[in-house]
C-alpha cells in the first residue's frame, strides 16, 4: 500500500494570513489561470496556484520551505485574470512577510519591527535611546548659534550608536538567512546542480538591472520607482561608508580640510579634498532625491487604477512611508539649516531624521528591505536548481 501523507493544517497561521490582509485566498478554486499567465513562472511545479492552495491549509512548515514565493516579483498579472478574485499577487507578498517574520532571530524583534501595528514601539526604542544618550552627554538642550547638527547631536555619538547596533543587525540577520537557506535545502527534492558563485553573479546581474521586473505586463513601469529606491539606498550605504571610513581610517575631520598637510600629501593637491567634498554632497543629496522620487512613485503606483483590484498591505505601507520620510527629513534638515530657520524646527527635523534612520538601517532584517536579501538568496539557490525561467 502506497504511504500516506497527511497534512494538519495550521488555523493560527491561516487566521495570521487573513488578518494580514490574505482574505481573499479561500476563493481559490484551483483553475491555474494564474500559474499559466505568469511570465516569471517554471514549467515544472509552477506557480502561485499550489502556494494558494498551501496557504488555504495552512501549511506554513511547506511555505516556510518554499523558494518559489519570492521568485514573484508582485506584478499582479495573475491578480487581474484570477476569476475568483483571490488575489494570488496579493497572498504571495503576505506570504514573504510572514517568511522573514518565521526567520527573525530574535523572534521578538521580528514581532516589534516587523508587524505595522507594533510601530509606535518600534520607533519609540530610537526615540528612548537618543533622548537618554543626548541626556547623559549633557546634549537636551538645543544649542545657541548657527544651526550645526553636531552641535545639538555629536557625530561621534550618533556613530557609536549606529557602527555597534548595524553591525549586530547583519549578524542576527546572518543567522536568520543562513536558516533559510538550510529550509529551501530541506524544501525541495531538486538538489544544486550549478555552483554559488556563478548562480550569485547571475543573480545580481539580473536584479542590479530589474531584467525580471520588465517580463510582468499590468506593473512593468513599477521597475522604474523600484530601481530608483534602490539605487538610492546604494547610493546612501555608500555615502555613509565613505562618512565612517573618512572620520575614522582617514582621520580627516569634516568638512574636509583642504589645507591639511597629510591630505595634500595624500592628494598632492590642496583642490581635490574639496572636490571630493562636493561630490559626495552631490552624491549624497542625489541618491536622497532617488529615494524620495522612487518613494513617492512607488505609493503612486500603488494608488493608481489598473483595472485590478489589489490589497497593499499594511507591512508595504510602513516601509513606503518610512522611506519617504528618511528622505524628506533629511532634506528638509538640511534646508532648515541652511536658510537659517528657527533652531528648534531644524533640530526637530533632525532628530526625526535620526529616528527614521534607526529603523530602516536597524530594523532591516526584520522589514520589507529584507526582501531584497530573501529574493536574492532564493533566486542563486533556484538558479543553482537550473529552475529559475531565464530572462
Ligand atoms: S488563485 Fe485564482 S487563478 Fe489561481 S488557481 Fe486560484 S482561482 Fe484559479
Ligand atoms: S504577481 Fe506576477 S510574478 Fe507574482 S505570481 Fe502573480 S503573475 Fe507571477
Amino acid at each position: 500500500m502506497a504511504d500516506k501523507t497527511v497534512f494538519t493544517p495550521d488555523v493560527k497561521f491561516v487566521r495570521e494570513l487573513k488578518e494580514a490582509g490574505a482574505d481573499t485566498m479561500k476563493k481559490c478554486y484551483q483553475c491555474a489561470t494564474c500559474s499559466v499567465i505568469c511570465p516569471l513562472s517554471p514549467d515544472d511545479k509552477p506557480f502561485p496556484r499550489k502556494e494558494m492552495v498551501m496557504a488555504q491549509w495552512g501549511l506554513k512548515d511547506e511555505l516556510v520551505k518554499s523558494a518559489d514565493i519570492w521568485l514573484c516579483h508582485n506584478c499582479n498579472d495573475c491578480s487581474k485574470y484570477c476569476p475568483r478574485g483571490a488575489k494570488p499577487g496579493d497572498v504571495l507578498s503576505i506570504l514573504r512577510k510572514s517568511v522573514i517574520q518565521e526567520n527573525a532571530f530574535p523572534k521578538f524583534m521580528g514581532t516589534i519591527a516587523g508587524e505595522p501595528k507594533n510601530i509606535w514601539q518600534a520607533l519609540l526604542i530610537p526615540v528612548v535611546l537618543f533622548l537618554l544618550v543626548l541626556g547623559v552627554t549633557g546634549h537636551l538642550n538645543i544649542p545657541e548659534g548657527e544651526i550645526v547638527f553636531s552641535k545639538f547631536f555629536p557625530v561621534h555619538y550618533i556613530d557609536q550608536i549606529f557602527v555597534p547596533l548595524t553591525g549586530l543587525a547583519v549578524v542576527l540577520f546572518g543567522f536568520s538567512i543562513t536558516r533559510f537557506w538550510k529550509n529551501l535545502s530541506e524544501g525541495s527534492d531538486l538538489k544544486p546542480k550549478a555552483e554559488f558563485l556563478p548562480s550569485f553573479i547571475e543573480t545580481l546581474k539580473e536584479i542590479m538591472t530589474h531584467s525580471k521586473f520588465k517580463k510582468c505586463d499590468e506593473n512593468k513601469d513599477r521597475s522604474t520607482a523600484h530601481m530608483l529606491v534602490f539605487y538610492g539606498f546604494i547610493g546612501l550605504a555608500i555615502t555613509t561608508a565613505w562618512a565612517v571610513f573618512n572620520l575614522y581610517v582617514l582621520n580627516w575631520e569634516s568638512p574636509y580640510p583642504a589645507n591639511d598637510p597629510d591630505v595634500v600629501a595624500l592628494f598632492g593637491s590642496e583642490t581635490i579634498p574639496m572636490i571630493l567634498k562636493v561630490v559626495f554632497k552631490l552624491f549624497a543629496n542625489v541618491s536622497a532625491l532617488a529615494l524620495l522620487v522612487g518613494g513617492s512613485l512607488v505609493i503612486a503606483n500603488r494608488m493608481k487604477e489598473r483595472g485590478v483590484d489589489t490589497v497593499t498591505s499594511s507591512f508595504d505601507w510602513v516601509f513606503a512611508g518610512m522611506v519617504l520620510f528618511v528622505g524628506a527629513s533629511g532634506m528638509l534638515a538640511q534646508m532648515f539649516r541652511v536658510a537659517d530657520f528657527p533652531p528648534m524646527i531644524a533640530y526637530a527635523t533632525y532628530f526625526l531624521h535620526l529616528v527614521a534612520a534607526f529603523f530602516i538601517i536597524i530594523y532591516m532584517p526584520y522589514s520589507k528591505l529584507a526582501h531584497f536579501v530573501y529574493r536574492t538568496v532564493a533566486i542563486t539557490y533556484t538558479k543553482m536548481q537550473k529552475r529559475d525561467v531565464e530572462v
